[in-house]
């Protein structure tokens, strides 16, 4: 066992910091010497993160991501637990897929990979045989062809009977539909293309399926603009739950990142929706924070620009940059990043902090270099940005799984 001392770490049930000593094992042998206490002031020690959305791409896609560097990269942002979406190839929507994609996840020790399953047109009446093997569902609203399609009609059905067998997993819906966004496919900009009333209509039916169906866990994922804050401020629903990506807490349409990372779906929205969006989530009216980490290779992106950017390790510095800029506060981010996120996945949340936490430095900003990024495509859509929050170690289980020296 090696002390971490004069950790100034924070207390779930205090919701504030206190300094203690706190022990972990040494498994992978991170450390090099063999010291028996390490020294910790000045760091901060923060539950790690629970990212409900990422796409790790394995099986089909191991060319931008597969189990092993999304486990990798997770770490390195301070992440331990993460929901993996169901776009690859195969598409997870069966019981085989969902098997093979935990055996696949099984190759890393890392983290822990939940798997999600997508509600599609082939699956949406036997999804009793699939609730026992999967950790959430998916509903994929903006797709218009293929495997991951579900008629709308179809899907009041699927929930219907998942209420009937009772499921406690989330069904996680993203909040674009898919008329509109044909309706608008022949506009110039990727913005036209898919405008804030594709969110506001798709959200208004996520809500809708809310109030009917109160027992489930309905959670409607990146939402991006005003009009969708609007909409959660005057109606409250139990049930309903939501997250925004760190994307859209950054960027806007006046202050894209460099060319490929400014595609991504739902777009980037206006600097009014940003700002409304960072209040919302700064009150908890958006509980909870995201990546959507979907990699795609710079060649991919020069080439037909696919929608998507890696950021699984990009939400934690967005976050405590946030906070040095008096933006957000300490336990908002700590709900948003561990304690939402682990009622929504049903993950028990480890009232006394020691074993899963981030240790970081709040005060040295330090720039995102080409180093820095783990990601198997290598690129960041923050890359020569000065941010805040440098990981030092990443503890899981009590097991310390990454150690950075400085
Ligand atoms: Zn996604």
């Amino acid at each position: 066992m090696v002390k971490l001392s004069n950790l100034k770490c924070w207390n779930i049930q205090q919701r504030d910091f206190q300094i203690i000593d706190i022990e972990v094992q040494d498994k992978l042998n991170l450390l090099s010497s063999k010291k028996q206490e390490i020294d910790c002031s000045g760091l901060i020690g923060i539950p790690s993160g629970i990212d409900t959305h990422v796409h790790f791409r394995e099986p089909g896609f191991e060319h931008k991501e597969d189990m092993l560097t999304g486990a990798l990269t997770a770490i390195n942002g301070g992440v331990t637990t993460v929901l993996d979406m169901a776009n690859t190839n195969p598409i997870t929507d069966s019981v085989e897929s969902i098997l093979q994609k935990k055996k696949l996840a099984e190759k890393q020790q890392f983290i822990d990979i939940l798997i999600a399953s997508a509600i599609t047109n082939r699956n949406y009446k036997k999804l009793d045989k699939i609730d026992p093997f999967c950790d959430a569902y998916k509903i994929f609203l903006p797709e218009f062809e293929g495997d991951l399609r579900i008629d709308e009609e179809r899907i009041s059905i699927s929930l219907a009977s998942l209420e009937e067998i009772e499921t406690g997993k989330p069904i996680i819906i993203q909040a674009e539909d898919q008329e509109i966004i044909s309706r608008y496919n022949n506009k110039e900009t990727h913005q036209k293309q898919r405008p804030p009333e594709a969110e506001t209509i798709a959200f208004q039916k996520i809500f809708n399926w809310a109030k009917d169906f109160r027992s489930l866990k309905i959670h409607a994922t990146l939402l991006s603009n005003s009009l969708s804050i609007k909409m959660l401020e005057m109606t409250h629903l139990p049930n309903l739950t939501s997250d925004t990506s760190f994307r859209y807490l950054l960027f806007d349409v006046e202050n894209v990142p460099p060319e490929y990372a400014a595609k991504v779906n739902p777009p980037f929205r206006s600097k009014m929706d940003r700002n409304l969006l960072l209040k919302a989530f700064a009150t908890g009216l958006i509980e909870i924070i995201c990546s959507d980490h979907a990699p795609h290779t710079l060649e991919e992106k020069a080439k037909n620009n696919p929608s998507g950017i890696p950021g699984i390790q990009e939400i934690l510095p967005t976050l405590v940059t946030k906070i040095k800029q008096s933006e957000l506060e300490w336990d908002r981010v700590i709900e948003a990043f561990h304690i939402f996120p682990a009622k929504l996945l049903d993950i028990e949340i480890d009232n006394y902090h020691a074993r899963n936490l981030v240790i970081l430095d709040e005060n040295v900003p330090f720039k995102i270099s080409k180093d820095w990024v783990k990601t198997k495509v290598k690129w960041s859509a923050l890359q020569g940005q000065n941010m805040f929050g440098r990981i030092h170690f990443v503890i899981k289980d009590g097991i310390l799984k990454l150690h950075n020296t400085f």
